[in-house]
């Protein structure tokens, strides 16, 4: 079968490798149908590490992924041959302190989907997975919703682990698919009044579409003034959604007194800073949220029950022979690119 493997530093080939076989009872094989490109696929391929996780080429990367249930193993009962299902990329042991405290998200020994020395990812014609990362892909529901629902998690447990945004003012800095995913998930929880920064125009443009009531560029504009503009007494939540330090320092001067921070971006340096007077004056709560747990089912419920549209989110679609140029076009934002789809 065919796989796209990382070869180098923004270097990708199509490679044979055999097709993979099922090992355990509960192994599931999947035919690729379509895979989203995510940004920390971008990392890996553009630096070739996501801090201490390093790549050893060749690599096969990509987690986002929706297929075709072809074979199951013995004690395989949540799908069958024919179903269509959303993968979960993350395989944890089930059994260490975390996976038993129900935090199998930060398992010991997880293995995850396209994360160097764990798993090779599924930019390949078949995976097995674990019959515990199968979703089926319910009514109306697509394969582009299966491979959406992976980031879609991540919006739906940081809404949830801000403690709730019903009625609350909320901020999210950086728009991109996962900014996008915290703001269509709390547009389910009854939030307030949504206000996006991004320094890319075309996503702000889309940003205003699904209902922001500022959205503005931080390097053209104080959005910090354009929001306080609107929200005199400064907003209830921050969602950071882009790893960056100057985002991080906006959302802290946005906060009102009690408000809480929520960290979901992956920033390419090691340490963050924060401003003391400001933290400490206004009580900032402060929540890292390491990717999701649990949050499967209801994304996809989300999406099902019509809730949650992504028609904005997809902007791209590659066939699987043109990954590399898929990649380009996402690793230089070019062509206003939201969530690019590789087809299979
Ligand atoms: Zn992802
Ligand atoms: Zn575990």
């Amino acid at each position: 079968m065919k796989a796209m493997m990382l070869t180098g530093i923004r270097q990708m080939e199509m490679r044979e490798i055999p097709e993979p076989e099922l090992v355990n009872s509960n192994d599931v094989k999947i035919k690729m149908s379509v895979l989203g490109i995510c940004g920390s696929d971008i990392h890996y391929y553009t630096q070739g590490q996501i801090g201490t996780q390093k790549v050893q080429y060749p690599f096969t990367v990509g987690h986002e992924g929706a297929g075709e249930v072809v074979e199951v193993g013995k004690s395989v009962k949540r799908v069958k041959p024919g179903d269509m299902i959303a993968i979960e990329p993350a395989m944890p042991c089930w059994e260490c302190d975390q996976c038993l405290a129900g935090r199998h998200h930060t398992c010991r020994k997880l293995r995850f989907l396209g994360c160097p020395g764990q798993a090779e990812g599924c930019l390949m014609e078949y995976i097995i997975m674990p019959e515990t990362s199968c979703f089926p892909l319910k009514g109306i529901l697509t394969p582009d919703n299966g491979s959406i629902s992976e980031p879609m998690a991540i919006g739906v447990y940081a809404v949830k682990k801000s403690g709730g945004v019903k009625d609350l003012n909320i901020g999210i800095f950086g728009f991109g698919p996962i900014g996008m995913s915290v703001m269509l998930a709390a547009r389910t929880k009854g939030v307030g009044n949504i206000y996006v920064t991004d320094r890319i125009d075309d996503r702000l443009v889309i940003a205003r579409k699904e209902g922001a009531l500022v959205a503005g560029n931080p390097d053209k504009e104080n959005i910090v003034k354009k929001i306080y503009n609107e929200e005199k007494l400064g907003i209830d939540i921050a969602f950071e959604c882009c790893g960056k330090q100057e985002a991080f320092d906006q959302a802290v001067e946005l906060l009102k007194p009690g408000g809480k921070l929520v960290v979901v971006g992956i920033p390419e340096f090691d340490k963050w800073t924060m401003d003391v007077e400001t933290t400490r004056r206004r009580e900032i709560s402060l929540q890292f949220i390491r990717r999701q747990v649990d949050c499967v089912e209801e994304a996809l419920k989300l999406m099902a029950d019509g809730e949650i549209n992504i028609d904005n989110m997809v902007t791209h679609r590659f066939p699987f022979a043109m990954t590399k140029e898929a990649f380009d076009l996402v690793t230089e934002y070019r062509d206003g690119v939201m969530k690019a789809m590789i087809d299979f």
